[in-house]
């Protein structure tokens, strides 16, 4: 099963809670894992002998750890082609429990050429009782031979009210604006923390400000990583092309002011170009060569569209 849809929607949580259903041994009349058997109690602490989660190694560890962080943005960002093989002892063995057994590969767009090869021939004959759960946020980047061997399951946004009410609930002070920043994805919007909103809001203040100075902000810069960076620009140059065109802002609505000035400025035809020099420079945010000129060269690139000149292309 391919659960496919746009990040920070819950598609892991809900692969999390098919696993657990199928694996319990006493589900209840609507099927959901019962929370005490034994097999939750060992879904609980992630030790099912039935379960196996394939996942980059950079995703494993913590979010917080600078250097770790590092090896994130840098590789380790695809499943080796030794977890796949890994499986074939819980493939060929038959089930511990004499249930279901269960592979969940998150996300499955990182499973890299080799390991997609390797699980080839298991995802198009399982073996009895034997699941594959695959998330996806771009699937689109799948093999086409783990595709067509899939079925799918396309998972949307939810509705702007429910995902606004529930992001409430978990106490998150701006829904609206935090599900705005998120394109409406409920779980990425409750991800932003106090010291994502300080400096977007910093960052945000810099660029709106008249002749700002780009290899400074660089310079103030420097310890964000890249990808943080882009994606506020990116954000800013959509809500510049969205303002140019119809006089609405989609990500960024507690600064339609700031972004009505500078659409009105840089125009239709430069916003659509620089959102596109933006978006061509998210293939290589997780590897650039040197962040730091990497970050002069976005800045200075929306620098130069606000003076009216094309964007530069280094990268
Ligand atoms: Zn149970």
């Amino acid at each position: 099963l391919l659960i496919r849809g746009p990040q920070g929607i819950g598609k892991l949580a809900l692969a999390r809670a098919l696993a657990n259903a199928l694996l319990c041994e006493s589900p209840g009349p609507d099927g959901a894992a019962c929370g005490t058997c034994v097999a939750c109690g060992w879904t609980g602490q992630g030790n099912h002998p039935d379960f196996r989660m394939l996942e980059p190694p950079a995703l494993s560890v913590p979010e917080d750890d600078a250097a770790a962080a590092d090896k994130r943005e840098r590789g380790a960002a695809q499943i080796p082609v030794e977890q796949a093989r890994a499986l074939s002892e819980l493939i060929s063995v038959s089930s511990h429990r004499g249930g279901a057994r269960i592979v969940l590969i998150h996300p499955a767009e990182s499973l890299n050429v080799h390991a997609a090869n390797a699980l080839l021939k298991n995802l198009e004959e399982p073996p009895p009782r034997m699941y594959f759960l695959l998330v996806s946020h771009r699937w689109h980047h799948l093999l086409p031979t783990i595709k067509s061997r899939c079925q799918q399951l396309a998972l949307p946004l939810p509705p702007a009210a429910v995902a606004g009410a529930w992001l409430r609930r978990q106490g998150v002070p701006d829904a609206e604006l935090a599900l705005a920043q998120a394109g409406g994805a409920p779980l990425m919007a409750a991800a932003f923390d106090d010291d994502y909103w300080k400096q977007r809001g910093e960052f945000l203040d810099a660029i709106s400000r008249k002749g700002f100075d780009a290899l400074a902000l660089a310079e103030r810069l420097r310890d964000q990583p890249p990808g943080r960076v882009l994606g506020w620009l990116q954000r800013w140059a959509f809500d510049l092309a969205l303002h140019a065109a119809t006089g609405k802002v989609g990500y960024n609505p507690d600064r339609t002011k700031a972004l009505a000035a500078a659409s009105g400025n840089v125009g239709l035809l430069g916003a659509v170009r620089f959102l596109r020099h933006v978006v061509r420079l998210q293939r290589v945010v997780h590897h650039p060569l040197n962040p730091r000129l990497f970050l002069e060269d976005l800045l200075l690139g929306y620098a130069a569209l606000l003076k009216g000149e094309r964007p530069i292309q280094a990268f």
